[in-house]
């Protein structure tokens, strides 16, 4: 059973037996590591304030 799949970046049908897997090509899987090198894409949403440092800082 043959899955299709397409690349993140430009959305080009890829299969699994494509050497760059799940990207067309060697270039879209690098502009896709350096989106997440950019910090263009967040896994967590928006940066977390840190509120248990907070409190620490009510008594100086
Ligand atoms: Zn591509």
């Amino acid at each position: 059973m043959k899955q299709k799949f397409s690349c993140p970046n430009c959305k080009s049908q890829v299969t699994r037996q494509d050497k760059y897997f799940p990207f067309c090509c060697e270039r879209c899987r690098a502009i896709d590591l350096g989106r997440w090198a950019d910090g263009s894409y967040s896994i967590a949403g928006d940066p977390v304030p840190n509120h248990e440092d907070d409190e620490g800082h009510s008594i100086h």
